[in-house]
């Protein structure tokens, strides 16, 4: 299959690799110069589980690209995804199954502007991935991709991409309920991420503090009443343990919010609580828990980067 690849950072390379070695005609895209330099002059150095390889891999920037694709999976960033669509649109046919697997709210909304609800394959992916310089990355994981058509008519379609990834050692999985899955994603991370980004702390850390019970409980029924206008049942209790069951494996890492603020990126969380905040203000409640850790993730992002500045000018 012709598979393009749009937005070849850290998970986007790691896809990208795996669907190329299991016979796929893959392209990568992503607009950061280094990164395509890099690929291109000594090939993509990845490690998968620890395994490194060194491969060709075709890169080039949306505008570059002339050619038109089976699949295209998106990679971006949540705040990357309109502008992706935006400048990959001569990219995709009628029939392009177009599959987004980001972290966040709403992103089915933003592709249906610019592919048919029929084309389009949500899903959520617990593999995880680094970049660890320009054209060098690591990739790691066993876990399900869980896709599922946004349209109940093309179960199939998605069936085939459940396939494709399957063949290539993805471990792709049908979901029944991908809109359950991705709002639990979301709690993962609009709890997790934004409460160790905030605390610079590890997981486990924040979940040994006096407040977390009542932290989790705040942040998870803001996110539950959110979901069930859109017809998913969250229940509360229930979350909170999932997420304390994933604290008890995961519980020394700093989530990549956290490193997104270390590494003076911007965070995706506008998409995650800043969603839930928003969009419960549209629907005639408020979710203040949400909007005071949106503000305060913002707030922090600042002070980071005045602090760079200062430190850069000083250095
Ligand atoms: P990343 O920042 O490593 O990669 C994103 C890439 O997209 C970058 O290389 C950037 O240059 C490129 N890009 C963004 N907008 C673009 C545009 N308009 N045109 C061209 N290129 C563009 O991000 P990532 O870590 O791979 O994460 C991607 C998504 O997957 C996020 O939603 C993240 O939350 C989610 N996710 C990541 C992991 C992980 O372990 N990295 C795990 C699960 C989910």
């Amino acid at each position: 299959m012709k598979v393009a690849i749009a937005g070849s950072g850290a998970l986007g390379c790691g896809f990208g690799y795996l669907l190329q070695k299991g016979g796929n005609e893959v392209t990568l895209m992503d607009y950061w110069d280094a990164h395509i330099e890099a690929i291109r002059e000594n090939g993509l150095h990845i490690k998968v589980n620890g395994e490194e390889d060194n491969v060709p891999m075709e890169i080039g920037k949306p505008e570059e690209i002339d050619d038109t694709f089976d699949v295209v999976f998106i990679f971006t960033k949540s705040m990357g995804l309109r502008s992706m669509m935006e400048s990959i649109k001569h990219t995709i046919k009628e029939d392009t199954q177009v599959v987004c697997l980001l972290n966040g709210l709403g992103h089915a909304k933003t592709i249906s502007q610019y592919v048919p609800r029929k084309n389009i394959i949500m899903g959520t992916t617990v593999w995880t991935a680094g970049i660890d310089a320009p054209g060098v990355t690591h990739f790691m994981g066993q876990g399900p991709v869980e896709v599922q058509n946004s349209d109940p008519a093309q179960e199939a379609a998605a069936r085939r991409v459940v396939k494709l990834m399957a063949d290539c050692g993805l471990n792709g999985v049908y979901s029944e309920d991908v809109h359950f899955t991705t709002w639990r994603k979301a709690c993962v991370n609009g709890t997790m991420n934004a409460l160790c980004a905030l605390l610079d702390t590890t997981i486990s850390e924040v979940f040994a503090s006096s407040q977390a019970d009542f932290l989790l409980h705040h942040i998870v029924t803001e996110f539950a009443r959110l979901a069930e206008t859109e017809g998913v049942k969250l229940d509360v209790e229930e979350t909170i343990s999932y997420l304390k069951q994933i604290a008890e494996k995961v519980g020394s890492h700093y989530p990549s919010m956290h490193q997104d603020l270390a590494n003076g990126r911007p965070t995706e969380i506008d998409f995650l609580n800043g969603t839930v905040a928003r969009e419960s203000k549209e629907k005639g409640f408020t979710a203040p828990y949400c909007e005071l850790i949106t503000q305060l993730i913002h707030a922090k992002e600042d002070i980071l980067n005045i602090q760079r500045q200062k430190e850069a000018v000083t250095a």
